[in-house]
């Protein structure tokens, strides 16, 4: 099975279209992947990001789609209005072949940098992207950004997946609600909200969104419903962490890939 990653290239390789594929092959599947955005960052410092040249990027999906059978999309960041616009029209051609379409709507970088260019880019993702999706996997303050609601309490959470449900977004997972001294995902369809706590690990890591929303598209190709894919990508990402924690790399942020 062949899936496909559009997201962010981080030339450490601890987040981004670098990250996805990595995961895409841990866990059995062939893979490629389209940078969306350049972003220039390494573990200490984050300095910026430009959009992907549009042509290239037409042209990229273009080349893959019509070579390749790609039965799954992974989306991360995707930056600009003109390069979603792009990434939109491509999906909507082959939506009917995916058997999956999972987006991890990266909006800040993990060492606090924005990564979309303006509040035009937010309706777009929530216009044109939500309707075709079946998972999308933000964090409280992407959830937030994305609804204008501000989440504190549990029920907080229940009406903001609501309101992502309704755009027409087929499962939600809201990561990232501590409570306790554990951290809880939070899935949500149509029908339920489920929360899955985990201990939290004593490592700040980067790219463990992007892990974490490309296992959950590996699983689901593989075949899994959809709770038990949300289920086994956190198991199988928190059981990786925490091998990985034995001895970090680089500057502030550990890569564990
Ligand atoms: N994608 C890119 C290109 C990034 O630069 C970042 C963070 O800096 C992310 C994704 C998000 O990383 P995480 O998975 O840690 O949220």
């Amino acid at each position: 099975m062949y899936v496909l990653s559009l997201a962010g290239l981080d030339p450490s390789g601890g987040a981004g279209v670098l990250v996805d594929v990595k995961v895409f092959s841990l866990l059995g599947l062939k893979g490629g992947g389209i940078p969306t955005a350049l972003t220039l960052q390494n573990t200490s410092v984050f300095k910026g990001w430009v959009p992907i040249d549009l042509d290239y990027f037409k042209e990229a999906l273009q080349m893959v789609f019509s070579d390749l059978p790609v039965t799954g999309v992974k989306i991360g960041m995707v930056g600009a209005c003109e390069v979603l616009e792009i990434l939109v029209f491509y999906l909507r051609k082959y939506r009917q072949q995916l058997l999956a379409v999972v987006y991890d709507p990266v909006l800040k970088a993990t060492l606090n940098h924005p990564l979309f260019s303006s509040e035009e880019f937010l309706d777009l993702v929530k216009r044109e992207l939500l309707p075709l999706l079946d998972f999308i996997t933000p964090n409280l303050y992407e959830a937030s950004l994305l609804t204008g609601k501000e989440i504190k309490t549990e029920e907080d959470l229940e009406k903001t997946a609501k309101t992502l449900l309704e755009y027409g977004c087929k499962q939600v997972v809201i990561t990232g609600y501590q409570k306790k001294n554990k951290i809880y995902d939070y899935f949500f369809s149509k029908e339920e909200k489920i929360p899955l706590g985990k201990k939290r690990l004593s490592l700040e890591f980067h790219g463990t969104g992007c892990a974490f929303s490309s296992s959950l598209l590996s699983f689901l190709v593989k075949g899994f419903p959809p709770f038990s894919a949300f289920k086994k990508a956190k198991n199988w990402l928190y059981l990786y962490l925490k091998k990985a924690s034995v001895q970090p790399l680089g500057g502030k942020i550990c890569l564990f890939l």
